[in-house]
Order: structure tokens, then C-alpha cells, then sequence
């Protein structure tokens, strides 16, 4: 490896942005001008509509704009409340900038209203003129959305009473699990746990350990599951009622459209991963083994394998992500190591900080920021590397409109993913003993279970669970054989033991943000890992390719996406068959390496 840094800073420089952290003056002063510019515009777009080109360009330019301004201030707000989870002053700020948000966020509604009223024969025409060209698909997109909700004043209601009868569901449920415990033997005492720190330890070394807290964990579930069956039935049978009356007769349509992708392409990718699923099962078998296991269960494939975990220096993790990022696109690389020196990266280990990380953004300044806590695993050093993918996937993207750089959920973690599969793969390489290597290839592969098995489980028991509500209330006994059907299938019967309650202990049922709230990942995994075999494949031809499918990502359906930058068609089995082998590539490897058990 080559020896690039030396003794980097490892906070991050806020004070380019605005100086004096929450206290900015700077910061209060852009925070005034933000609120005047919004009510300003609210008056604009209430005082009556709009005619013409011109007037439309200069609405649209109003619009994005305060957009990106907001984008701007959201950045230094995350990051304040990230740095320092004491600092009462950033929740101050905050808490001001969400009262902009909302304003504009109706300021949207209003303006969606009025581009609805225009006829179809006006709206083409208003296209092609050169200020709205460049944003035909989003705003097309905008307007079709608009087409598909009920009359304005029933949408407001819904709004209104959704807050009762649909939030307060899933409140519900965050209160009755949150006050939920469970006693267990760990080491000689007794000890009361969350359900949160009960699932930490699902991973642990011991699998005694781990069959003994699965089963008190079904038992803790099953105490509470006429509570959640309850708040589950209700969430969906809101969602149904919801659909019926928009004249919406799939419950996959919205969760397809927000993410800009077809049903084909959905059919195509799991069909694909039920072909390769032998493997998957071969992998299982393996590990059962390779530990010793009498029983394989749900909370086995995920146990840690091998040990001897490296430490790495944060100059040492520096050097190795941009000299891997290198390997594959001068261009990330160059960005990472811009990243290191300019002090976008916030990665001190020390109390205070919040908890996981993440990438935002400040497009006024083109400069994003990356948050992680740093303690020279490798695992740190993959976040790091994954939210450096953020930050690069954006510096694409900022000389775009910015109604045209919002991508979905679905495409947002493709760059985060193929950076993280980058430096993955590369550890492998690098793996200082036998067992770290075997560990550091079980962890790929077990991941491959969780997006593949995991989150085709939770994908089959909900479109199976709606397809049963529409006809009424489902029993917890009916939640329980749904549940426990889709593990079965989804595991190609891999597991001897699983979890039929699966369904009350995943918060991701319960949330009111997106529904189907799974196949997203499955999609994102799966399309970094094609696109990472392409890389290899194609070298330095694939830089290009890589840069210009990123930068439309908020542009484009991911059909026209992949068939228009890497000729790809995610409609068929053949790209998605390439990402699965892709994933799978070291599975031979760990085979030959785990022949006789520890
Ligand atoms: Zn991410």
C-alpha cells in the first residue's frame, strides 16, 4: 500500500459553511431570509395563476431555488445535531427550519394544483420550452402523481384524520414494544433486557446463548401479538380503504412508483433469486457445519464465524479506501482523498456524538459531509467507504437542477453499496490470517441470505398479508401460518427452526413512511452488485458509464437508467443473474476453506 496520509484531522470543518456552530449568526441571519423568501413566494402562488412560459421559468427557478437553500441549511442542521446530541441550540435551529419546511412543502401542493389545472395540449407545449425542458420528467412525474389523488379538499382530510386514525397506529406500536422486556441467563446472571438490546445480542459467539434468547424472543412476541396484530390490521386496512377510494386496484402501485420501477422488473429480479437459491442453502448447510450446530435457526445465519478481527489507523483506512477506490474510477478516488484532506469527514471517537452514519449534503457550497464514528475495525472502515459513495454519487450530480437531482430510495444507495462491495472485496485480499479471511467472507455471504432470503420473507408475507385483508381482519394464528409459509419459501426450507412472529417483532410493518418498506433493499443490493461485476469486468471503459448512470438517477425510471448507461435490461433474468453470481463469487472459496469444522 501506498503512504499518502499523515496525522488527518478527523473532525469535520463546518465552519465553511457557517461559522460558530448553532450559535451562528451567519446561520440565524440565512435561517430569516430563508423563512421571508418562502412566505413570499406562498403569497406568489396563492395570489392566482400563472400564464406562459416565462412566468412558469420563473416560477420553476423560485421553487428550486428555495429548494436547494433548504438543502443547504437542512445539511448544517444534521450535522450540528449529529456532532453533539447536547447541544440544545442545533434542536432550536432545527426546529425553525421545519417550520420553513412545511411552508414549502405547501407552497409544492399549491403549485402541483395549478400545473394539474393546465390542459395536456398547453402542458407539452410548456415542456419543450428551453427553461422547463431539462425538468420535463420531473415535473411530468409531479403531475401525473397529482392526477392520482382524490379531489384536492378529500386529500386534505385524509391528511388531517390520517394523523388519528393512521400515525397513531404505529405510535402504538413504537409504545407497547418500547416498554417491552425479557429476562435471560447471560453468563451466570440474571439479567432484563429491551427488545433492542436483545437483538444486539442475537449475535453473539454462543449459539446456546442465541437458541435460548430466540425462544424467550418468539415467547416475548407472542404475549404482545394481539396488540400488534391489531395495529397491523388496522395500518393496512387504512392503506386498502385508502387505494379503493383513488381508484388504486394494486397495493404494489405506490410502492413501485415512489421507487420509479415496474412490476416486470420486481417479477424479474425475485424469480431470478428463487433460481439461485441451491446456493444460498449450500452456504446454510455449510456454516451449520463448519460450527457444529445440531440446529440451524433464524438467528444462526447471521452468527459470527472465524475471529482475529484487524485494526486499522484512520491514515491506514484513508489510504487503503482511496488506493482501492483507485482501482476502479480515478474520479472517486480523487474525491475521497479531497474528502480526507478538506475535512468532510467528522470520524473522531468520542462521547457525545450520535450513534450510525451518513452523507449530507450542502449544494450551495458543492461540498458534501460524512459523519461516522471511527474505531479502526474494519466494519468502520466500509461505512466510511460507503458514505464517501454518497458524497460522490452527489458531486455528479450538483451542476444538475435540483428538481432533478431527487433520486429514489431505490438507486440512493447505489453508489454507498458498490463503494462498500469495492473495499469488501479488497479485505478479502488483504485478510492477515486464515480465520479472518474465512470471517470476512461469511460476512458476504450471510448478507447475501439477509437480502435475498431475509427480505424476500418479509416481501411474500406482506403482499400475502394484504391480499388476505382485503377480505377482512387477519387472526394472529393466520399472521403467524403466513408468516412462517414465506420463511419456508423464501429459505427454500434451509433453516430447521424459524420465526413465526416475525411479523410483530419487525418495526418495519409498522412504519407509516413507505409501505413495503423491503423489496427497496433487495433492488439496491442487487443492482450495485451488477453494476460492481460490470466495473470488473469493463475496467477503466466502466468509469464513464458508472459517472453518467449515477448523475441520472433523478431523471429516469430504473428501466431507462440501466437500458441507457450499462445496456442493461431489468425487465429479463440476465443482469440480475450477474449480480446474484456476483455476491456468490467467493462461495467456492469458502467452501475449500471450511471443509473440516473448527
Ligand atoms: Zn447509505
Amino acid at each position: 500500500m501506498r503512504y499518502v496520509f499523515k496525522d488527518l484531522n478527523q473532525t469535520w470543518d463546518l465552519e465553511a459553511f457557517f461559522p460558530g456552530g448553532s450559535a451562528s449568526p451567519q446561520f440565524a441571519a440565512y435561517l430569516d431570509s430563508l423563512e421571508s423568501d418562502t412566505e413570499a413566494l406562498a403569497a406568489e402562488v396563492a395570489g392566482g395563476k400563472i400564464q406562459g412560459a416565462l412566468a412558469w421559468a420563473d416560477r420553476l427557478t423560485k421553487i428550486q431555488e428555495l429548494s436547494k437553500r433548504l438543502r443547504q441549511a437542512g445539511g448544517f442542521v444534521s450535522c450540528l445535531d449529529a456532532q453533539n446530541v447536547n447541544d440544545r441550540q442545533a434542536r432550536i435551529v432545527g426546529g425553525r427550519l421545519g417550520q420553513v419546511r412545511a411552508g414549502f412543502a405547501s407552497v409544492m401542493t399549491v403549485n402541483d394544483r395549478e400545473m394539474l389545472a393546465i390542459p395536456d395540449g398547453e402542458w407539452r407545449e410548456l415542456l419543450e420550452t428551453g427553461a422547463m425542458a431539462p425538468l420535463a420528467f420531473n415535473l411530468n412525474e409531479r403531475r401525473e402523481r397529482a392526477k392520482e389523488m382524490l379531489p384536492t379538499e378529500q386529500e386534505t382530510l385524509v391528511n388531517a384524520l390520517s394523523v388519528d386514525g393512521y400515525h397513531g397506529w404505529s405510535e402504538l406500536y413504537d409504545l407497547v414494544t418500547g416498554r417491552m422486556s425479557v429476562t435471560v441467563e447471560e453468563k451466570g446472571k440474571t439479567v432484563t433486557l429491551s427488545m433492542g438490546q436483545m437483538s444486539n445480542r442475537m449475535s453473539d459467539p454462543d449459539p446456546a446463548f442465541r437458541a435460548s434468547l430466540m425462544e424467550k424472543w418468539e415467547q416475548a412476541w407472542a404475549k404482545e401479538a394481539n396488540l400488534c396484530a391489531l395495529a397491523l390490521n388496522r395500518l393496512a386496512g387504512y392503506r386498502l380503504a385508502l387505494y379503493k377510494k383513488r381508484g388504486w386496484d394494486s397495493f404494489l402501485k405506490e410502492p413501485l412508483e415512489i421507487n420509479r420501477m415496474s412490476k416486470a422488473t420486481l417479477d424479474a429480479m425475485w424469480d431470478t433469486i428463487d433460481r439461485n437459491k441451491d446456493r444460498l442453502v449450500t452456504y446454510m448447510r455449510r456454516k451449520k457445519q463448519y460450527l457444529g450446530l445440531g440446529k440451524f435457526g433464524w438467528q444462526d445465519y447471521g452468527a459470527p464465524v472465524g475471529k482475529a478481527e484487524s485494526k486499522m489507523r484512520y491514515d491506514e483506512a484513508a489510504d487503503f479506501i482511496v488506493e482501492q477506490f483507485g482501482q476502479v474510477s480515478p474520479r472517486m478516488s480523487a474525491l475521497a482523498t479531497s474528502a480526507f484532506r478538506e475535512r468532510w469527514i467528522e470520524s473522531q471517537d468520542r462521547p457525545g456524538k450520535r450513534m450510525g452514519g451518513f452523507c449530507t449534503s450542502f449544494p450551495e457550497s458543492q461540498q458534501s459531509r460524512v459523519f461516522v464514528t471511527f474505531s479502526g475495525s474494519l466494519g468502520n472502515v466500509s461505512t466510511v467507504a460507503h458514505e464517501l459513495g454518497h458524497a460522490f454519487h452527489q458531486s455528479l450530480m450538483n451542476d444538475l437542477p435540483p428538481m432533478a437531482q431527487q433520486y429514489a430510495m431505490i438507486v440512493a444507495e447505489t453508489a454507498s453499496t458498490f463503494s462498500e462491495l469495492v473495499v469488501a472485496d479488497a479485505a478479502v485480499g488483504h485478510a492477515r490470517s486464515r480465520e479472518e479471511k474465512i470471517m470476512l467472507i461469511d460476512d458476504k455471504l450471510q448478507r447475501a441470505v439477509a437480502l435475498l432470503m431475509n427480505i424476500e420473507a418479509r416481501f411474500l408475507f406482506e403482499t400475502r398479508f394484504y391480499e388476505a385483508r382485503r377480505k377482512g381482519v387477519v387472526s394472529v394464528e393466520r399472521l403467524n401460518e403466513l408468516m412462517l409459509e414465506a420463511q419456508k419459501e423464501a429459505f427454500a426450507d434451509g433453516l430447521d427452526v424459524y420465526h413465526p412472529h416475525f411479523w410483530a417483532s419487525k418495526l418495519h410493518f409498522y412504519s407509516t413512511g413507505v409501505p413495503f418498506y423491503n423489496f427497496p433493499y433487495t433492488f439496491g443490493y442487487l443492482f450495485s452488485a451488477g453494476i460492481y461485476a460490470r466495473a470488473k469486468e469493463e475496467r477503466s471503459a466502466f468509469e464513464q458509464k458508472y459517472a453518467d448512470l449515477l448523475r441520472d438517477t433523478g431523471r429516469m425510471r430504473v428501466e431507462d437508467l440501466a437500458k441507457r448507461h450499462i445496456n442493461a435490461d431489468l425487465t429479463k433474468p440476465g443482469f440480475w443473474q450477474s449480480a446474484i453470481d456476483s455476491v456468490l463469487s467467493d462461495l467456492p472459496e469458502y467452501l475449500e476453506m471450511t471443509k473440516q469444522s473448527r
